[in-house]
């Protein structure tokens, strides 16, 4: 698939006769015309069909509706002219929005195209949505040459103050300069050639996946998921638990705390109830939701449901602890409803009103 990479590359407007996308993505053409869209307009050029070729782009003339013939205007032109239908010279654009969601797609990202307002000549094709709480922009650069694409990159390094991803179709135009401003700030630089390959007409990654993301996820994600721990809430009167309100969202990843006048926007890494080797909520987090969805308690009338919650719970209390500088216990067996009932108001946000 080369040849269509590169062409992006070489195409001012993305845009040609099907006889020049032919010859300009030789092979991949079965693949890549799937992207090729008719456009209204005519192309006035048509290439020279000679091999060699004579050098120039020979001149379209019309002749009649649908009778057009293309003259070589070159000074050595031995060529004929060659005659041509009105389809041979209906121009064929890119279509971009398709070719971002299978970019998007192969690379498994949440896909959100739309022309990039940072910078000129770049799309934004996705998301790279790793883990709850984590989302990093992917641009496609469609520079057309080096300099473009130094000075866009610096551009998208300055606008963006999130980490983000910049696609390439190639490696072609990458300068040093360009690498050293992604890779400055931990950026990531990739060429779509050297990630994803057409397989029975579909784009996919080359490796998988993780691999192509693999040192961004390490400098961006990795390091602040086994790193979370649990922050302590500061507040100054002596509360009681009863007085600590803890809201979750809609997005069951994320919440509020309220302490008096105080509040506080959370979620399960400001919390400290992240599972270290995914990144995703630990089981500290579930039981919060669990108590948030059943009126603050965790029923144990099971029978193993004392073993299986017993550790959990354990661990919960202890962070809890971590959190709320508050004495007492924050989550009590209750021995008559056989249930650990949360000492602290919890609830779902969309149920406030039937909590207490
Ligand atoms: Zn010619
Ligand atoms: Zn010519």
């Amino acid at each position: 698939m080369h040849g269509f990479w590169t062409a992006l590359e070489s195409l001012r407007s993305m845009s040609a006769v099907s006889a020049e996308w032919r010859e300009l993505l030789d092979e991949d053409y079965e693949f890549a015309g799937q992207f090729l869209r008719p456009q209204q307009e005519l192309a006035n050029a048509y290439p020279c069909q000679r091999q060699p070729n004579c050098g120039c782009f020979h001149e379209v003339v019309e002749h009649g509706p649908d009778d057009f013939v293309a003259i070589c205007v070159c000074r050595t032109g031995m060529c004929n002219p060659i005659s041509l239908r009105r389809a041979d010279i209906v121009v064929h654009e890119v279509a971009m929005p398709e070719l971002a969601a299978a970019v998007a797609s192969a690379l498994d990202l949440t896909p959100a195209f739309a022309p990039s307002d940072i910078a000129r000549n770049t799309l934004h094709v996705g998301l790279y949505y790793p883990h709850e709480g984590f989302r990093f922009p992917i641009y496609l650069s469609m520079c057309l040459d080096s300099n473009e694409l130094t000075n866009m990159g610096a551009v998208l390094t300055s606008r963006n103050d999130e980490p983000f991803i910049l696609l390439t179709p190639t490696r072609d135009l990458w300068s040093d300069a360009l690498i050293f401003t992604i890779d400055d700030r931990k950026n990531e630089l990739l060429a779509l050639t050297d990630i994803v390959e057409w397989q029975d007409g579909t784009l996919r990654p080359r490796t998988s996946v993780k691999q192509v993301f693999h040192r961004f996820y390490e400098s961006h994600v990795l390091g602040k998921v086994q790193t979370s721990s649990p922050q302590p809430f500061l507040f100054s009167a002596d509360y009681r638990w009863a007085e600590i309100v803890i809201r979750i969202m809609d997005d069951p990843d994320k919440g509020l705390v309220h302490i008096g006048e105080r509040q506080w926007n959370i979620d399960y890494h400001r919390m400290g109830m992240v599972d270290g080797r995914t990144g995703a909520p630990d089981h500290q987090w579930k039981l919060m939701l669990a108590l948030a969805e059943s009126n603050r308690r965790i029923s144990c009338r099971n029978p193993g449901d004392a073993d299986r919650f017993k550790q959990p719970i354990r661990r919960l209390r202890k962070t809890l602890r971590l959190l709320f500088p508050i004495p007492g216990d924050p989550l009590p067996f209750d021995n008559e409803e056989k249930a650990w009932i949360a000492a602290f108001d919890v609830a779902y946000l969309r149920s406030d009103s039937q909590s207490r």
